[in-house]
């Protein structure tokens, strides 16, 4: 695939520039309490109710090739997520914006993958009034993470549906809140391991699919997107694969996906903020229709890259300032 050949080895070159920077901030940044840290010496709080109770929501936008890619849609999931358990985010919009970017550019980064995380604070729900809790704000930058490694990108990668863990019920924590509850998505990706995978689906515990460890699963059939519209996290990743998909006349269905489907159809991709569109092309250790990456999948990889060079998606880091 020449696309994947040209973002890829445009990557490398970023990289091996990245990996002879010095400074204080080269390998990472924090932001804790209004002041900028190196990442390696960051430290949380341990009173506060983020780590206590898990007491949090947090989104992850990545930069690329010096610019952000749709920040203003990550941080309106995140202050959605925040106002469905009833957190502020600490900064208006445009000074977090501004304050991100600031940080981008103190790494030098052209490549970054950055966490916003709200926790409650230091004062707990219960033996606290509402006016009397102050919410805390972390952020840092660090080099892209890959869910799927590049070189995996090209053949595709291992997925099993879990049959030992199931997602957590949106009765009990609502997965469309980005949180950092991770109990039954690291017990998955155990399960995975043991059987010769690195990517479980997990389902609702009755006959539907619901996502996997960190990104939203999408099926290809007859030529048409099948995606689950519940129990799922609402990926901004995913959202560009429906705006790929609508520039390339691609049908798309955001709707209960049994989970028979995923071994009666033609291609299975997942999404994610951390790697992009990864393919999938085997599941439970049989090849998905002929085992290699289908044509809607490489439509999608190839739009969805495309994007991060639009400015419609995108806001430029000026390095020069920082
Ligand atoms: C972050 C995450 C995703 C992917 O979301 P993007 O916004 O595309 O990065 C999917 N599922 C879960 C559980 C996640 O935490």
């Amino acid at each position: 695939m020449a696309s994947m050949d040209k973002i890829f080895s445009g990557y490398r070159e970023r990289l091996a520039a990245a990996d002879a920077r010095t400074g204080s901030f080269a390998k990472g940044i924090a932001w804790i309490a209004g002041e900028y840290v190196p990442l390696h010496e960051a430290r949380i709080p341990l009173l506060d109710q983020g780590f206590l109770h898990s007491d949090l929501t947090y989104t992850v936008p990545a930069v690329w090739e010096g610019r952000f890619f749709r920040l203003d849609d990550h941080i309106t999931r995140l202050e959605d997520g925040c106002g469905k358990i009833r957190l502020k985010l600490p900064l208006e919009r445009e000074e977090l914006k501004r304050v991100l970017v600031e940080m981008v550019a103190k790494t030098g980064m052209r490549d970054a993958f950055v966490q916003i995380i709200v926790t409650r604070g230091f004062k707990g729900v219960r033996e606290s009034q509402p006016h009397e809790i102050v919410n805390n704000l972390y952020m840092f930058v660090q080099p892209y993470i890959w869910v799927m490694e590049p070189e995996s990108q090209y053949g595709g990668g291992k997925a099993v549906v879990a049959r030992t863990v199931r997602r957590v019920p949106p009765g009990s924590i609502d997965p469309s809140i980005k949180n950092l509850q991770w109990g039954d998505l690291v017990r998955a990706m155990h399960e995975a391991r043991d059987r010769d995978a690195l990517y479980p689906f997990l389902t609702d515990g009755d006959a539907s699919l619901t996502e996997g460890s960190g990104f939203n699963i999408l099926l290809v059939r007859d030529g048409v997107i099948y995606t689950p519209d519940r129990g799922v996290l609402p990926g901004i990743t995913r959202k560009s694969v429906f705006d790929v998909a609508k520039a390339n006349n691609i049908e798309v269905r955001c709707e209960p996906v049994p989970v028979e489907r995923a071994y009666q159809c033609d291609e299975i991709f997942m999404s994610t903020t951390a790697g992009g569109i990864m393919p999938i092309t085997v599941l439970d250790g049989q090849p998905v229709n002929d085992g290699k990456v289908g044509p809607i999948t490489r439509a999608i990889w190839d739009g969805y890259w495309a994007m991060h060079y639009d400015p419609e998606y995108t806001i430029q880091i000026d390095y020069a300032e920082a």
